[in-house]
C-alpha cells in the first residue's frame, strides 16, 4: 500500500550503521560548490536524504532498545549510536546549517517553499554550542537509566508479577479496598526508587542547565523553548494558558469530582477513586489481545474515514506495532516513523481496557499524520510541531469518540464517551500541573527537594480540585516521578494543551458537519511541518490559541456533551 520511495543520490538500501559510512556523504555536502539557487536545493535535499538514513538508524536501534530494556546487545547498539555517530552528525549539521546561512543564494530561494527550514535552520545555528553535544550523550544516558528503573517496575499481585501498567486495570474495579490495595502498591513500588529517582533528575537538571549556560542563556526554560521551536509562542503565554485553564476548566472539574463522589457513596474522593466506574461497573474489556485491540481502534477509525482505518490494518501486517505491555519493556508511548522507509511505528503498553483502545487510536492519528506527509521534502516536512501533530491524534480520539455506539454496547459506548469527556477535563489540568512544575524548577535552579515537592503539592492543590490525600504524604510529594516527560523530554508537555485546544476544535466541527471536519482535518496533516504553527492550524480550519482563549466555548461544549452521557 505504501512503496518504498527510491533513494536521491544514496546507494539502495544504503544504511547510516556508522560514522565511517556516514562521514564521506557529509564531507562532499560540506565542500560541494554551489553555483545558482537550483544547486543550493539539490543540496538542500541531499542532505535531507543523508539526515534522514542517520536518523532511520538511530530510531530503529532506541526502538529495539526500549522494546527489550533487558536486551544488554540492543542497549549497546542504541549507546553506541548516540555515543559515536550522533555527536559527529551534529557536528558536520552545524558545518552544513552555517554553510546555508552564509550562502549568497539562501536569498534566491522561494520563501513559500522553504521559509520554515530558513528559520529552524537559523535557530539551530544560533543554539548550537559544540561543548553541548557531549552533554548530549550524557544526558542520553541518564535516560536510559531512568528506562532500567521504570522499567523493572514490578509488584507482586496475587502470586503474579505485573508491570505497573499491567496493574492500572485494578484502579477501575469496583471494590474501593482492591483499588486502594493496587494504588498502594503501585505508589511504593514507585517510592522504592525515590532516592535513585531524585538523584537521577538532579543530574539531569544539572546537564540541561550547563547546556543552557554554554548557549547563553540565563536558565534552561528560554533555552529549551527555542531548542523546540517553539516561534509562535513563549513562556508567558504558557503562564497565562494555565491561568486560564485554572479560570475556565477547575470549575468543570470541580462538578465533575463532585458527581463522581456523589455516585460512588464516598465522602471524599481519594485518589483510586479517579479511574473506577463512578456507577460501580466492572471495567469494560473490549478486547483480549493485540489483534483485539486493534480490531476494536480500526472499527471507530473506520466510522471517521475508511482509509485511516486501512493504515492501522495495514501497519500491523508490515509488523509496525508493539502494543502489548511485559517486564522490560519502557513504560509508556509513541509513534516513531522508520525514516528509511517512511513508516510509522507504535510502541504502547496496552491492558485490556477501553483505556488502551484510546491509545491505539491516538497512536493511529500521528500515524495517519506520518503516511499523509511521507512525500514531504526535505525530510523535517514530514514531521510537524509538536503542537499541531498532536492535534492529528487528539484530533482522531475525539472523531473516533463520536462513534463509539458503532462498535460498543449502547450503555458501554456512553459510558466511554462520559471517560473521554472527564479526561479532557483531569487531562488539561494535569498538563498544567506538569508544565507549570517545570516552569518552577527551571526557573529556581537553587531549590531543594524539599522545596520542589512543596511546589509540587502546592500545584496539585492548585489545579487538581478536591483530593483527600491524608495519610499520603510520601507518595504526594513524589508523585511526579510517575510522569516520563519530566524525565525524558523537559517541557515536551504543554503541546497537549496547545493540542487539545484545536482537537476539541476539531471535534466541535465535526459535529456540525463530519465531511468537511475530516477534508479540513486531511489538509492540515497533508502539510506535515512544512508551514508555521499558525498556518497549520489556519490549514486544517484551527485557531492556534497558545493563551487559551477559546477554552470558555470549548469547555461549554464538553460540559454540555457530558451532561448528555451521565
Ligand atoms: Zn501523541
Amino acid at each position: 500500500m505504501y512503496s518504498p520511495i527510491s533513494p536521491r543520490k544514496l546507494p539502495k538500501n544504503w544504511k547510516a550503521e556508522s560514522w565511517e559510512a556516514v562521514e564521506p556523504w557529509y564531507l562532499e555536502l560540506e565542500e560541494r560548490a554551489l553555483e545558482s539557487a537550483g544547486d543550493l536545493e539539490e543540496w538542500l535535499l541531499d542532505r535531507s536524504e543523508v539526515d534522514a538514513a542517520v536518523a532511520a538508524v538511530s530510531c530503529r536501534r532506541n526502538v529495539a532498545h526500549v522494546r527489550y530494556t533487558n536486551n544488554a546487545e540492543a542497549e549497546a547498539n542504541h549507546l553506541a549510536y548516540q555515543a559515536e555517530v550522533i555527536p559527529n552528525v551534529r557536528k558536520s549539521g552545524d558545518r552544513l546549517d552555517r554553510k546555508y546561512l552564509e550562502s549568497p543564494l539562501r536569498d534566491a530561494l522561494d520563501v513559500n517553499r522553504w521559509g520554515v527550514h530558513d528559520r529552524e535552520s537559523d535557530l539551530a545555528a544560533r543554539l548550537f554550542r559544540p561543548e553541548n553535544v557531549a552533554l548530549g550523550v550524557e544526558e542520553e544516558e541518564c535516560i536510559v537509566q531512568y528506562g532500567h528503573l521504570t522499567g523493572s517496575m514490578t509488584v507482586e499481585w496475587e502470586g503474579e508479577t505485573l508491570t505497573l501498567p499491567a496493574l492500572a486495570k485494578y484502579l477501575e474495579v469496583e471494590d474501593r479496598d482492591v483499588r486502594e490495595k493496587a494504588w498502594r502498591l503501585a505508589a511504593e513500588r514507585r517510592l522504592e526508587d525515590c532516592d535513585s529517582l531524585e538523584n537521577l533528575f538532579d543530574q539531569m537538571r544539572s546537564i540541561r542547565e550547563k547546556m543552557a549556560a554554554n548557549a547563553g542563556f540565563s536558565d534552561f526554560r528560554g533555552f529549551r523553548h527555542l531548542e523546540y521551536g517553539r516561534l509562535d509562542y513563549d513562556p508567558a503565554d504558557c503562564l497565562a494558558l494555565h491561568e486560564a485553564i485554572e479560570e475556565h476548566v477547575n470549575p468543570l472539574l470541580l462538578r465533575m469530582q463532585a458527581v463522581r463522589r456523589d455516585s460512588l457513596g464516598v465522602e471524599e474522593l481519594r485518589p483510586w477513586d479517579l479511574a473506577a466506574d463512578p456507577l460501580g461497573r466492572p471495567a469494560f474489556e473490549p478486547f483480549e489481545d493485540s489483534a483485539g485491540q486493534v480490531r476494536v481502534a480500526a472499527a471507530l477509525m473506520k466510522e471517521v474515514s475508511p482509509e485511516f482505518a486501512d493504515d492501522l490494518i495495514w501497519m500491523e501486517g508490515q509488523g509496525l506495532l508493539d502494543l502489548e505491555t511485559r517486564p522490560h519493556k519502557r513504560q509508556g508511548g509513541f509513534m516513531e516513523t522508520f525514516e528509511d522507509e517512511r513508516v510509522p511505528f507504535i510502541f504502547a503498553n496496552s491492558g485490556t481496557t477501553h483505556r488502551d483502545v484510546e491509545t491505539l487510536v491516538h497512536e493511529g492519528g500521528h500515524a495517519v499524520h506520518a503516511l499523509l506527509s511521507r512525500r514531504l521534502e526535505p525530510g523535517s516536512y514530514r514531521h510537524a510541531p509538536l503542537e499541531f501533530a498532536e492535534v492529528a491524534s487528539m484530533g482522531m480520539e475525539c472523531m473516533a469518540m463520536e462513534h463509539l455506539e458503532a462498535v460498543y454496547p449502547t450503555v458501554e459506548a456512553k459510558r466511554a464517551r462520559r471517560f473521554a469527556l472527564e479526561g479532557v477535563v483531569s487531562g488539561l489540568t494535569w498538563i498544567a500541573t506538569v508544565d507549570a512544575f517545570q516552569h518552577w524548577m527551571y526557573t529556581h535552579s537553587a531549590h531543594t527537594r524539599e522545596e520542589r515537592s512543596e511546589h509540587w503539592v502546592s500545584l496539585r492543590s492548585r489545579f487538581s480540585g478536591n483530593l483527600n490525600w491524608t495519610g499520603l504524604e510520601e507518595e504526594h510529594a513524589f508523585e511526579w516521578h510517575r510522569q516520563l516527560h519530566i524525565f525524558e523530554v523537559p517541557f515536551y508537555y504543554v503541546e497537549y494543551a496547545l493540542a487539545q485546544l484545536g482537537a476539541l476544535q476539531v471535534w466541535s466541527a465535526y459535529r456540525v458537519n463530519p465531511e468537511q471536519a475530516v477534508a479540513a482535518y486531511r489538509a492540515g496533516l497533508d502539510l506535515g511541518g512544512s508551514l508555521p504553527l499558525p498556518a497549520l492550524f489556519e490549514a486544517a480550519g484551527l485557531k492556534f490559541d497558545p493563551r487559551g482563549t477559546l477554552l470558555p466555548g470549548l469547555m461549554a461544549e464538553v460540559e454540555e456533551a457530558w451532561e448528555q452521557v451521565l
